[in-house]
């Protein structure tokens, strides 16, 4: 059974006008990041909605995907990005998780009480976050709240974290690998994972082979590496650690595909050394399917 750990939707009214959306409500990073073009002039990523999705998980043979929310800039998106999950959950129990978004500027009691009440419409971790990206340090008290709140309610955290070798792209936010471990240090009884490979912070990073509630997500791994990465990676962590995760409505293929798709990944996952609890059994573990 595969999950997909890695996947974000968006409601019908940005879907109509990414471009317009993004000015109008002030997500400027967003829209830098998801509504720009390539040279030859097409999408980095689709926008579709939830049936498109599913069609997308039958042609690949995903069963289950996780939707997770954006490290917005502001916390009303979030919490209108959280109930968007809740519907879409409640609407396809079986296909569909989500994990909830927060931007603790929206102050203690209310940060506190999104993910409450996230955990109540059944949404099942939170994240994607991303401190850098959403300008608050890694030591924020009310993230930091947030996180053993998380761990009191069994929510997992995923942390968007990207590689300082790796290629740039407009919009990229550095997020030092030293905070990943600082943060896994710190909030022992949260499980965290680490999206796009955690920036391969076990390649960097010796000591965090040993981090014990830390988990890696495979997500945009084509835009950012060849296929060799998932033996890499492999060698150094074991494979109950990681979580097969595509980023989903990305184009991960640019050159081969002009619509975003899971078929792709899927093959080179399966390809290149995946098994059964890196494509869905981790995931169903860690997130109690
Ligand atoms: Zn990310």
């Amino acid at each position: 059974m595969v999950i997909d750990a890695h996947v974000h939707l968006y409601p019908l009214e940005l879907n109509r006008d990414p471009v317009a959306w993004g000015a109008t409500h002030a997500e400027t990073h967003w829209a830098m990041l998801c509504t720009r073009r390539r040279r030859d002039g097409r999408g980095v990523q689709g926008f579709p909605g939830v049936d498109d999705l599913l069609r997308a998980m039958d042609a690949a043979g995903v069963a289950r995907s996780v939707l997770l929310g954006w490290y917005w800039q502001w916390p009303e998106t979030c919490a209108w990005h959280n109930r968007f999950y809740a519907a879409c959950v409640q609407a396809h129990p079986d296909r569909l998780s989500a994990f909830a978004t927060l931007h603790p500027a929206a102050g203690r009691d209310a940060t506190l009480a999104e993910v409450q009440r996230a955990r109540e419409a059944g949404l099942i971790g939170l994240g994607e976050l991303s401190p850098h990206a959403q300008g608050y340090d890694v030591g924020n008290p009310v993230f930091g709240e947030a996180l053993e709140l998380a761990a009191e309610l069994h929510l997992p955290v995923n942390l968007h974290v990207t590689d300082h070798e790796s290629g740039q792209y407009p919009g990229r936010v550095e997020t030092p690998l030293r905070d990943f471990v600082w943060l896994a240090h710190t909030f022992p009884r949260t499980n965290f994972i680490l999206a796009h490979w955690g920036g391969r912070l076990p390649l960097h990073d010796e000591e965090a082979e040993d981090l014990m509630n830390v988990f890696y997500d495979t997500a945009a791994s084509p835009l950012l590496y060849d296929a060799t990465i998932w033996q890499q990676f492999l060698e150094v962590v074991p494979t109950e650690r990681v979580l097969f995760g595509s980023d989903y409505p990305l184009n991960l293929y640019p050159k081969l595909d002009t619509e975003p798709g899971l078929v792709r990944l899927v093959a080179e996952a399966k390809a290149n050394g995946a098994d059964a609890a890196l494509l869905g059994g981790n995931a169903k573990r860690l997130l109690h399917f």
